[in-house]
C-alpha cells in the first residue's frame, strides 16, 4: 500500500511538471475538498480511493462544474474520465428522475467502464444511470430508462435509437459530454454525434476531453461551443515520462510472430496487450500462439457483445494476462496492471500511436512499449518519435527489468 501510494506520487509529481496551455489564466485547485462539491461527492470520492487531484484535474473541474464548455486534453490515464464522473456526480439532481447528462463515448467498453467509475464515486448520492451500448437488450435499455435515471453513458449508434424511439428524454439534458472527443468527431461518428446533437436542448454544455485533439478538430468545435475554456498540452508533452518506447527490428513480416514467442515471458511479468491492426490478424495470431502453447485471450468488434464482455472482464480480473486486440482496445480502458503494450504492427495514425501505449502507465505507475518494425516502418517510427518529440530506442535485453 505505501509502495502504491508513493507510486502515485511519483505520478503526480511527472504530471505537476506539465505544461499546460489554458485560455484564460486558470488557478489549480490543488486539493478535492477546495473544489466546492457536495460533501456526499468528495465522501465518495476518497472512498474510492482517490486522494489529491491531477493536473488536470486540478484546472478543469471547477469550470465543468460552474457550467462553462471545456475542451480539456491531457495525457492519458492522468484522471480525464474520472474527472467527468465526478463533476457529473456534483451537478445531477438526484431529486427528480430525468436524464441530466449524456456521455458519449466510442466503444462500449468504455462506456461501461465510465458507469462504474460514476456508480463508484457516487456512492453516497443515490444517482441512477445507464449504459446505452450496442449488442445488448434493447428491452433492458428500455425497461431501465422508462424507470428514470439521472445520466446515460453510451455509444452513440444505440443512443440515438433510444432517443428516436423517445424512450430517452432529451428534455433536461443539460450537459453533454464527448470522451475520446477527436474520435467522436471524427469521419467514423461525426454525423451520428450530430444526429444526437439535433435532438438536445439549445442551452446545452458541451464537454470534450481527449488526450489527443488534433488542430483540425480543435478548428471545429466553434460550431457547437460557446467560448469554451480550453486546458490543452503542449505536443511534446502529450507522451508520458513513465512509458519507456522501444522498437525492435523484425526486417520482414514473418519474424514478428518469433519475435513474440521470444518476449513471452515478459509479457506475463504483470499483463500486456498486442495490438494488430486487423480483426483476421487478431485470430490469426491467437490461434497461432495457441497452437503454440501459449495461453493468450482475444477481442475484436466481430465478437458477439457477451464474449466481449466476457474477456474484458477476464483481463480486468487479472485471470487472463495478455490480450490481444485491435484498436477497438486502443481507447480509454483503464487497467492499472497493464504495464507492457506491443505493437505487433504500428497503428495507422499518430494519435492512435499516443492511446494505445497509454493504456500502460495509468496515473503514474510505469510502463513499457515495445514496436515490432518492418524495415519500411522505421520511417514511420522515426516520424512518430519527432511528431511528440520524443525517443524510441531500440529495445534492450534488460526490457523485462523496466516492467
Ligand atoms: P484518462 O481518462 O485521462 O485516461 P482515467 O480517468 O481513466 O484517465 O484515470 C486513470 C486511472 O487513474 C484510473 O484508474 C483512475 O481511477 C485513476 N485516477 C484518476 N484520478 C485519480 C486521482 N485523483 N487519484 C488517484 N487515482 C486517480
Ligand atoms: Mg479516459
Amino acid at each position: 500500500m505505501a509502495a502504491e501510494t508513493a507510486r502515485r506520487q511519483s505520478g503526480m509529481l511527472r504530471q505537476e511538471k506539465l505544461e499546460l496551455v489554458t485560455s484564460d489564466d486558470i488557478q489549480p485547485i490543488t486539493s478535492f475538498d477546495e473544489m466546492g462539491l457536495k460533501d456526499d461527492v468528495l465522501r465518495g470520492i476518497y472512498q474510492y480511493g482517490y486522494e489529491k487531484p491531477s493536473a488536470i484535474q486540478q484546472r478543469a473541474v471547477r469550470r465543468i462544474i460552474d457550467g462553462h464548455d471545456v475542451i480539456a486534453q491531457a495525457q492519458s490515464g492522468t484522471g480525464k474520465t474520472s474527472m467527468i464522473a465526478l463533476s457529473v456526480c456534483h451537478m445531477v439532481d438526484t431529486s427528480c428522475r430525468e436524464v441530466q447528462a449524456l456521455i458519449l463515448c466510442p466503444t462500449r467498453e468504455l462506456a461501461v467502464q465510465t458507469e462504474k467509475v460514476i456508480l463508484a464515486v457516487g456512492n453516497f448520492i443515490n444517482i441512477q444511470l445507464h449504459a446505452c451500448v450496442g449488442g445488448k437488450s434493447v428491452g433492458e435499455d428500455i425497461r431501465k430508462l422508462e424507470h428514470g435515471v439521472h445520466v446515460v453513458c453510451g455509444t452513440p449508434g444505440r443512443v440515438f435509437d433510444m432517443i428516436k424511439r423517445r424512450t430517452l428524454s432529451t428534455r433536461a439534458i443539460k450537459l453533454l459530454v464527448l470522451d475520446e472527443s477527436d474520435e467522436m468527431l471524427s469521419r467514423v461518428f461525426k454525423d451520428q454525434i450530430y444526429d444526437v446533437y439535433r435532438y438536445l436542448p439549445p442551452d446545452l454544455q458541451v464537454c470534450l476531453i481527449s488526450a489527443t485533439l488534433p488542430h483540425e478538430i480543435l478548428e471545429m468545435t466553434n460550431k457547437f461551443m460557446t467560448e469554451p475554456v480550453r486546458i490543452l498540452v503542449k505536443r511534446d508533452e502529450l507522451t508520458l515520462e513513465g512509458i519507456k518506447q522501444f522498437f525492435v527490428s523484425v526486417e520482414r513480416e514473418e519474424w514478428k510472430f518469433d519475435t513474440l514467442c521470444d518476449l513471452y515471458d515478459t509479457l506475463t511479468i504483470t499483463q500486456a496487450v498486442i495490438f494488430c491492426n486487423t480483426k483476421r490478424k487478431v485470430d490469426w495470431l491467437t490461434e497461432k500462439l495457441r497452437s503454440n502453447n501459449f495461453t493468450v485471450s482475444s477481442m475484436h468488434g466481430d465478437m458477439p457483445q457477451k464474449e466481449r464482455d466476457a474477456i474484458t472482464q477476464e483481463f480486468r480480473s487479472g485471470n487472463s494476462r495478455v490480450l490481444i486486440t485491435t484498436d477497438v482496445w486502443a481507447r480509454g480502458l483503464d487497467v492499472q496492471q497493464v504495464s507492457l503494450v506491443i505493437n505487433f504492427d504500428l497503428p495507422n495514425n499518430r494519435e492512435l500511436y499516443i492511446h494505445r501505449i497509454g493504456r500502460s502507465g495509468r496515473f503514474g505507475r510505469k510502463g513499457v512499449a515495445i514496436n515490432f518494425v518492418k524495415s519500411d516502418d522505421i520511417k514511420i517510427l522515426r516520424d512518430i518519435e519527432q511528431y511528440y518529440s520524443t525517443q524510441i530506442d531500440e529495445m534492450p535485453m534488460n526490457v523485462a527489468d523496466l516492467i
